[in-house]
């Protein structure tokens, strides 16, 4: 049998502690050897990052060269189309198997737009979600149909994770973290400190780079 791997999708701009610290509490949850964090292709008519790809890539080597749980693969980068979750699982299950247990990470406020995501329907005949708590956001489904839906793939049993390749929905018991990409944003525009927010070596690549600068 395989041991679950997981991946981590995101903007990234940049990576914060409210992505790394629950993660990591997630993979000693689960028993996660590896995180793979998928940094996101934003297509041209969204909102673009501040930070460019490179820069995106460049923060993660930057919060990670310490870390041997984290790993990055930056196949959505090469492509011009947008970032589907979907179609970078079907990518990833082709070169790894249909036994190969998969989970794919998200924060809570993820979990409630979910029903947004390009066919959401067929995110579980590819992986299990794993979920991330994200402190301000409901731990209610906003419609009784999304409700149900996750009801019925809820697991409370960590084996169904290491022993099924896909299916399952894991809420875990991960701290909470209330910090996101966009106030360290805000933060750095108004010339505040964000010591706490992210690590060391990213404010370092973030001050040498001139990101997030008027
Ligand atoms: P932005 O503020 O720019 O929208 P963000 O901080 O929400 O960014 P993303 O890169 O969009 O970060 O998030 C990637 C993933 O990390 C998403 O699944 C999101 O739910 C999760 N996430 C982000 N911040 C947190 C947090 N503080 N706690 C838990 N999960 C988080």
């Amino acid at each position: 049998m395989s041991e679950l791997h997981a991946l981590f999708g995101g903007t990234f701009d940049p990576i914060h502690f409210g992505h790394l610290r629950p993660v990591e509490a997630l993979a000693q949850q689960v028993g996660l050897k590896r995180i793979t964090l998928l940094p996101n292709n934003v297509p041209p008519h969204r909102p673009q990052p501040e930070a460019n790809a490179a820069q995106r890539v460049d923060m993660l080597r930057c919060a990670t060269e310490t870390l041997p749980l984290f790993e990055i693969d930056t196949r959505e980068l090469q492509r011009e189309t947008p970032s589907w979750t979907v179609a970078t699982l079907e990518t990833l299950r082709a070169e790894r198997g249909q036994q190969q247990p998969l989970g794919f990470i998200i924060g809570q406020d993820s979990l409630l737009t979910l029903a947004k995501w390009h066919r959401w329907q067929d995110l579980l005949s590819l992986c299990h979600l794993l979920v991330c708590k994200r402190p301000g956001y409901a731990t209610e489904m906003d419609s009784p149909e999304m409700q149900a839906w996750l009801d019925h793939h809820i697991t409370q049993d960590v084996q169904q994770l290491h022993q099924r390749a896909a299916g399952c929905i894991w809420l875990a018991e991960t701290p909470l973290y209330n910090i996101s990409a966009t106030e360290i944003r805000q933060r750095r525009h108004q010339n505040l400190a964000c010591d706490d927010l992210l690590p060391a070596a990213v404010i370092a690549y973030i001050d040498r780079a001139g990101l997030y600068r008027d």
